[in-house]
């Protein structure tokens, strides 16, 4: 199965995806652990990322890319991927469609999991509290979500005009939403066990 799960910052991207790849038998790709691995391990890319990320801003398309292309070429991910916190601009939608022709995998479903705002507010609160992530404060929160809504949101808007966007609601206990997930995914995951 090679699925996008689309969602603002603190939409549950992160913690459905651990479990999909549990329930799917393929990777959780997410720019922001690569990004934030970089960070850590103190790369010259990770250097040049750290404050670009706890602005809340978006690295430039090229690192992103990069380093994706790279984690693509990966053994596990040849069986498929779930893909978390990319595409975020048109400009990356394109570059993944690039790349996934390229590599003869292309995408077979869009998830978004919608989530109202103030929803958002109240979670990426409680993770500033929890794991004090410096994107996570509530004046960087206001940011990305302003980015999201002016640049993240159009990627949601060209799946759905492909006809390959599943919109899932968000809100409510992990089982619920994990269920509403595979529910929407049930054709998709049929049509990649049958292969
Ligand atoms: P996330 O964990 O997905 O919220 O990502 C954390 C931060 O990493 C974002 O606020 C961006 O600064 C950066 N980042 C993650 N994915 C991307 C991407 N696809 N393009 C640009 N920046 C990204």
């Amino acid at each position: 199965m090679r699925l996008v799960l689309l969602g603002a910052p603190g939409s549950g991207k992160g913690t459905q995806a651990a479990r999909l790849k549990v329930a799917l038998e393929v990777p959780h790709i997410s720019t922001g652990d690569l990004l934030r691995a970089a960070v850590a391990a103190g790369t010259p890319l990770g250097l040049k990322a750290k404050a670009v990320m706890e602005a809340g801003q978006l690295v430039s398309d090229a690192i992103v890319l990069g380093m994706l292309e790279q984690r693509l070429a990966q053994a596990d991910a040849q069986a498929g991927f779930i893909l978390d916190g990319y595409p975020r601009n048109l400009a990356q939608v394109q570059a993944l469609d690039d790349l996934l022709a390229r590599l003869g995998q292309p995408l077979e479903a869009v998830v978004k999991l919608k989530v109202p705002s103030e929803v958002i507010v109240g979670r990426t609160e409680l993770r500033f509290k929890a794991e004090g992530r410096a994107d996570d404060h509530p004046d960087t929160v206001r940011k990305r979500l302003a980015i999201y809504a002016e640049q993240t949101a159009p990627v949601a808007e060209y799946y759905a005009r492909a006809g390959t966007l599943r919109i899932v609601d968000g809100v409510g206990s992990l089982d619920e939403v994990f269920a509403r997930i595979l529910a929407a995914l049930s054709p998709a995951v049929a049509a990649s066990a049958l292969r």
